[in-house]
């Protein structure tokens, strides 16, 4: 990648390994808890969400999601944007998955999910490109808040979870290079579960995923300001055109909104650990998602490694305003590109025509849970299988070819026998 790392990140690294369990900030009087006058509650913004898409049924639609198992049950709300209400197969459609809130304690990425929406339905009038046809090519999905019984927890007081409501990391649940270790590994920050999608959060996005079949995913978090693409379990990014494309967009967005302060390129290389069983490396590894992010949109890094809420949120009104107007403001920058890039005479690939570009990520494990084998074995065993029904075909060829000349042999000398007597 080339760039150099700045002091910056390996500050946020370092608090972001240490342990943070059990802190609770109405117990000590220094740490700050959540600005109650900035940022809604997450009952209050799901209603508020909910009351939009009410208001906007000609361009806002949405479901909720649900799984459970072991006792554990977790809903997703997803809302759909489609301004022109065209069928999710039509080709002209650029498809867009975002996810907000995946870790518990990054409440401010749910406010930009909002405040995003309501652009998209033109509550808001920020959009720049309102006026020309790039809304009328996409198709959006949006998750405001992926992990809302983690989120309830920080609402409880302890503002340094970012795992679900049963202490499960989402974004180590899944199933490119799941479960592997580094040095300095803590389970209350980095738990991956005990097999990969045992989470019913982590199986409704990989559901969505599957059904939806993104050109664009971006995974939205905080600690740090950040454009990241794959990898994430690997300091390197995946080679080909398209990984090209995905950091030539990255650098754009950076020097169209950042003043080019974010850093660019892949999550493993830049944030200074690995991270392994992400969700961005699945989208791009395996769901064939031929643009996958995740952004980091907010971090301050001279706030206490106990202030959790101080570390990864803004708490005043300005820095608040500016992140959220700022990140929606690049989120439309990526559709824009990214619609540019990705099409192709107007149409748009699917995922299934993408498996050229497979590229040769982690090991990819299979979940195995109740009910969901079947499932999951696919997703891990789909390339192989693909491999091997290439091999087939190879090999059915050449005994033919082989078949073929073997019989026009036996003929020949069959014809020359009978000649020569
Ligand atoms: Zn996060």
């Amino acid at each position: 990648m080339g760039t150099l790392l700045p002091l910056q990140p390996f500050v946020v690294v370092f608090v972001l390994f240490t342990s943070f369990r059990g802190i609770n900030s109405s117990a000590d009087p220094h740490l700050m808890s959540i600005p109650k006058d900035l940022y809604h509650s997450s009952d209050a913004l799901l209603k508020e969400i909910k009351a939009m898409v009410v208001r906007h049924p000609d361009t806002l639609a949405m479901e909720t999601m649900e799984a459970g198992n072991k006792g554990y049950a977790a809903e997703i709300l997803v809302v759909t944007y489609n301004r022109q209400m065209k069928s999710a197969n039509d080709k002209s459609m650029c498809r867009i998955l975002l996810s907000f809130g995946q870790h518990g304690r990054e409440l401010i990425t749910s406010e930009v999910a909002l405040k995003l929406l309501s652009v998209l339905a033109e509550e808001h009038n920020m959009d720049p490109m309102s006026s020309d046809k790039v809304l009328d090519n996409l198709l959006i999905k949006v998750v405001p808040m992926e992990n809302l019984n983690g989120r309830k927890l920080v609402e409880a007081g302890d503002l340094c979870e970012r795992r679900n409501g049963r202490g499960v990391d989402l974004n180590r649940n899944w199933g490119v290079d799941w479960g592997k270790k580094e040095k300095d590994y803590d389970p209350y920050e980095e738990n991956p579960g005990t097999a990969p999608f045992s989470e019913p959060e982590a199986q409704i996005m990989r559901q969505l995923a599957k059904s939806f079949q993104p050109h664009i995913w971006v995974n939205m978090h905080s600690g740090m300001e950040a454009l990241f693409m794959p990898y994430d379990h690997k300091n390197t990014t995946p080679n080909g055109p398209m990984s090209n494309l995905m950091e030539l967009l990255l650098r754009e967005v950076n020097h169209l909104h950042f003043q080019d302060k974010c850093l660019v390129g892949s999550g493993g290389g830049l944030v200074g650990y690995l991270a392994h069983g992400t969700t961005t490396d699945y989208m791009y590894d395996v769901a064939k998602v031929p643009m996958a992010f995740t952004f980091e949109i907010y971090g301050d890094s001279e706030a206490s490694s106990k202030d959790c809420f101080k570390m990864f949120n803004p708490i005043d009104k300005g820095a608040f305003d500016k992140a959220v107007s700022k990140w929606s403001a690049a989120l439309l920058t990526v559709f824009r590109l990214g619609l540019s890039q990705l099409s192709d005479d107007g149409n748009f690939t699917t995922s299934a025509d993408l498996s050229k570009w497979v590229p040769i990520g982690g090991e990819v494990i299979d979940g195995s849970l109740v009910g969901d084998d079947k499932e999951s074995k696919m997703d891990g065993l789909a390339l192989g299988l693909q491999d091997m029904r290439n091999y087939f075909r190879l090999f059915l060829l050449s005994s033919v070819l082989l078949m073929f000349m073997f019989c026009s042999r036996i003929s020949k000398s069959k014809y020359r026998q009978t000649n020569l007597t």
